[in-house]
């Protein structure tokens, strides 16, 4: 375990050292790198899971470095997380995904899954951010969704209620990313009004392995179905995985199966996206 930590730290610290320290300033940094938009969107398409059609994206963030090329989040999101840099960032993929996206004509209830951390929960301006992501598509022509992670922890209480409540007024859903994973799975649900659970890929992983993870899967599966929640599974690379979460009600699928995050300007071009058949 030790070394395993030990590990860890290295990678990470290597990884921060290499692009952030070697500035000097790692907050500076992050501050000149929103300035300059080299934190872009990535789209991964959301699939339905009974016709397998492209229905929706999920944004994730990728730093287009001057330097260091494509950087993937998990280098620089933990900092720029616990800096608050998180929000400047995230509102200005929010800006860049609307302005190219915004002028589309996309399938109807299209969704857009944004990735939120507890900082810009924290902040207060999300609501009208997401008004005016909003205001950039034809009215009513989306669904909005903010992935809140179960691995930070949101305060639960009057003020979050309210800012849910102003989000779900605004027609904003709310998902919980990695669901099962964090220590407050269920009472989160209890205390949140939620909308859709992400199922982690972890338990789609273990699907036809593991029957541990199996077990918890058909368990989160079964208390969505009971509580009307929108289900979304993540990491869905093999087609018995496919199989097993279209058979166990799952609504939307994720994964490498369907496409790889990809930048926009690809994702405009694929066939997938225009070639529905008519219900
Ligand atoms: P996440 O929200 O759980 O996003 C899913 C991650 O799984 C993405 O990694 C995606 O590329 C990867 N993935 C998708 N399908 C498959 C698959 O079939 N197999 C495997 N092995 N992986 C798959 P990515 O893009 O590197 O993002 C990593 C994490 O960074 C995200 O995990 C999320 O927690 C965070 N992140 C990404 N963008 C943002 C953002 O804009 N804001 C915040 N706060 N966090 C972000
Ligand atoms: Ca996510
Ligand atoms: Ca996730
Ligand atoms: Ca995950």
């Amino acid at each position: 375990q030790l070394i395993l930590l030990l590990l860890f730290s290295a990678t990470f610290s290597w990884g921060f050292h290499r692009l952030l320290l070697r500035s000097g300033a790692p907050s500076r940094e992050l501050q000149r790198a929103v300035r300059q938009q080299e934190f872009i969107p990535y789209l991964q398409p959301l699939v339905d899971s009974h016709q397998l059609q492209w229905c929706g994206v999920e944004v994730l963030m990728r730093w287009q470095h001057p330097v260091d090329g494509m950087v993937l989040p998990d280098l620089f999101i933990p900092f720029a997380e616990s800096t608050g840099h998180i929000v400047a960032m995230t509102r200005s993929l929010m800006q860049q995904t609307a302005a190219q996206l915004g002028t589309l004509s996309l399938p109807a209830g299209f969704q857009i899954s944004i990735n939120v951390s507890a900082a810009y929960v924290a902040d207060g301006s999300l609501p009208a951010d997401c008004a005016a992501f909003l205001a950039a598509f034809p009215p009513d022509s989306i669904r909005l969704t903010l992935e809140l992670t179960e691995r930070e922890l949101i305060a639960t209480g009057p003020q979050t209620d309210a800012l849910l409540g102003q989000l779900h007024d605004l027609g904003v859903r709310i998902a919980i990313d990695d669901f099962g994973t964090g220590h407050s799975s269920l009472s989160y649900l209890q205390k949140m009004d939620v909308d859709e659970l992400k199922i982690d890929r972890s338990f789609v992983a273990g699907i036809g392995s593991d029957s541990l993870s199996a077990d918890i899967l058909d368990s989160i599966l079964q208390l969505a179905a009971k509580l009307g929640l929108t289900v979304v599974a993540e990491g869905v690379e093999f087609v018995q995985q496919e199989d097993y979460l279209r058979q166990h009600g799952a609504h939307l699928l994720q994964g490498y199966r369907y496409a790889r995050p990809m930048p926009i300007g690809e994702f405009i071009l694929r066939p997938e996206w225009h070639n529905r058949s008519s219900e």
